[in-house]
């Protein structure tokens, strides 16, 4: 009985690691490659999309700064991209937190002599991850580069996707980069980094008295400051749901069948399914 006991948590040790090994392997390894594009903010603010998350890029006549960098093999195309907005080199990149998806193109780019600036926590969890292209300035509460006669300010308003999310603004254009604090759809809250549900919405909440009408989300379509607003209370709403049905006696697995969230626009992903929600439910219950 035992034997057979501890074959059976034996095999789910085994499926969990390989579960997380499958997400970690998706979180830093790029997928096939893709052409990226780019979209205009403002004449001196562009994004470029696709292949990892969303790049910020902001020209000044003293170079570039940059907002995140993709994974490592996108580093020719995103450096095509900015070329073909201004001729000025990338000066600057800040990170707005850890995942590859958005510092995988770091040690390139410090190669080329461009400064790259994120918020301790996220230093701290590259290097616990062994990841490349680990930064030489970290920042706690807020920061800024001035540059060209323009600022871009580094936030830390808290907890939320990871322990160490840097919000990015862009005072003169009144433009928000989040990262992936904010994203379409269901979030990914990264326990195993630090991330908190609960804390979450108290960190967005502090980033709206910023003043900015538009949000560059950390993946997908470039959203307006309602859409934000809108997304805080739907991550209220569907966590007191999840609150509910634990307080109701429900296990994990009978929340994520019971839990409604289409109503509200949230898709479950497998981050969401595997991730976000049992931990939440930890929390929750903590
Ligand atoms: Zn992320």
């Amino acid at each position: 009985m035992i034997v057979r006991m501890r074959k059976a948590v034996l095999i789910r040790v085994f499926a969990l690691s390989l579960g997380l090994a499958g997400l970690w392997t998706a979180l830093t390894q790029p997928q096939a490659p893709v052409d990226l594009t780019v979209e205009k903010i403002a004449d001196d603010l562009h994004v470029i999309m696709g292949g990892g998350g969303n790049v910020g890029v902001y020209t000044t006549p003293e170079g570039v700064i940059l907002v995140d960098d993709k994974f490592d093999q996108h580093v020719p195309q995103i450096l095509a991209k900015v070329k073909s907005v201004t001729d000025q080199p990338v000066r600057y990149v800040l990170n707005t937190h850890h995942h590859g998806d958005h510092t995988g193109g770091n040690q390139k780019l410090l190669a080329a002599n461009a400064e790259i600036i994120l918020h301790r926590n996220a230093r701290d969890l590259m290097v616990k991850g062994n990841q490349p292209g680990v930064p030489r300035i970290t920042f706690s509460d807020e920061t800024a580069v001035h540059l060209g006669g323009k600022e871009v300010r580094a936030r830390y308003f808290g907890k939320g996707h990871t322990s160490g999310d840097a919000l990015i603004l862009f005072p003169a254009r009144k433009v928000l980069h989040t990262g992936d604090m904010f994203v379409s759809g269901s979030p990914f809250i990264d326990y195993s980094a630090g991330g908190s549900g609960i804390a979450w919405t108290d960190t967005l909440q502090a980033a709206l008295k910023l003043d900015f009408d538009t949000v560059i989300p950390g993946h997908g379509p470039i959203m307006k400051r309602a859409d934000l607003e809108q997304w805080v209370k739907t991550f209220a709403t569907v966590r007191s749901r999840v609150n509910d049905l634990r307080r109701q006696g429900k296990s994990k697995d009978e929340t994520a069948q019971l839990l409604k969230m289409d109503d509200l626009g949230w898709k479950p992903s497998t981050f969401w399914s595997q991730r976000s929600l049992p931990g939440l439910y930890d929390e929750l219950a903590r």
